[in-house]
């Protein structure tokens, strides 16, 4: 089996279930509390690790009460922690959730630690992407340290997969360096400047970023499903139709999906049929790493 490396954010999300948000100045009762581990590095670790992959994860957490139960939790779920470290004087990565009654949500996310996790951090953990084979990252750690392990990925031949959550524009330092880019809609808009509201709209931002040197993108579609597009191939799945509750983490557990079959050798087609069995069992739980299933809950 292959060995997969997640650089990345780790977060406490902090849930509060109200009836209706506050407005400026206003004070309501909560309806209820939970604290859940987050941050859509950790997320996609977890998610892997259930599905049986072999991960490794470089990231920070503060040296307080959260960033020490994170740490832990990661190593209770099989993740190699070595590459995780615990950094003085900087509070641990936090997200502030609010969520009404409609479901509707409003989030405050303090990147704290993830922030610090530099170019020479990168770098100062290199042999664990020299031992890695794939190498999967996000946005929630600063842009430059994504862009030079993507560069170092590629320079010693890693697979790499970027998930460019949270949106946001997209260098073309980034995007040569990519070998599968897995954005939803929203995300795929922000980095081809192009809509992309239809299928039709999809294949033509995605052939924009594969011209750039992207050689596969899935869109994921939400209760759509999703695209896989390349050079000269477009191949639409649909989601499985589920009662879905909460979709935090979906993408999350699709990108492991996708990530732990091409660890084990599988095809890419198989892979995403895979994915969106898992990301159909997250939707239907609620939270973040509380949704993520075990390879044993997935039918296959
Ligand atoms: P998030 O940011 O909430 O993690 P995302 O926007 O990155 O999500 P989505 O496109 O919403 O990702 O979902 C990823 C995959 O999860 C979809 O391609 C689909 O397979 C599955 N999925 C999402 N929502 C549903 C749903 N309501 N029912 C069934 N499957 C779903």
């Amino acid at each position: 089996m292959s060995k997969i490396l997640v650089i990345g954010s780790i977060n406490m999300d902090l849930v509060s279930k109200v009836e209706s948000m506050p407005q400026v100045g206003e004070t309501v009762l909560g309806k209820g509390f939970a604290q859940i581990p987050g941050g859509k590095g950790a997320n996609q670790a977890v998610a892997m690790s259930r599905l049986g992959a072999d991960v490794t994860m470089i990231g920070k957490v503060g040296d307080d009460a959260f960033g020490r139960e994170l740490k832990k939790g990661l190593e209770n779920d099989n993740i190699d922690t070595t590459g995780i470290h615990i950094e003085n004087g900087i509070s641990t990565g936090i997200a502030i959730i609010t969520v009404d009654e409609s479901a509707n949500n409003s989030i405050i996310v303090n990147l704290g630690a993830n922030f610090s996790v530099t170019k020479e951090f990168i770098d100062e953990n290199i042999e664990k992407i020299e031992s890695a084979d794939i190498v999967v990252l996000q946005l929630e750690i600063p842009e430059e340290s994504v862009r030079h392990a993507l560069e170092i990925s590629k320079r010693l031949g890693k697979y790499t997969i970027l998930n460019p959550a949270p949106a946001r524009p997209l260098g073309d330092e980034i995007i040569k360096n990519v070998d599968l880019l897995v954005p939803n809609e929203t995300e795929l808009e922000l980095i081809s400047k192009m809509s992309a509201k239809d299928e039709s709209e999809v294949k033509l931002a995605a052939d924009s970023l594969i011209q750039k040197g992207i050689k596969e993108i899935i869109v994921t579609l939400g209760e759509n499903g999703c695209m896989h597009l390349g050079e000269g191939f477009c191949r639409k799945y649909d989601a499985i139709k589920v009662e879905a509750v909460d979709t935090t983490a979906a993408g999350d557990s699709f990108i492991a999906g996708v990530a732990s079959y091409i660890a084990n050798g599988k095809a890419m087609d198989e892979a995403i049929e895979f994915a969106t069995k898992v990301a159909s069992v997250t939707v239907t739980r609620e939270g973040a790493q509380s949704s993520l299933p075990h390879i044993n809950e997935i039918e296959l």
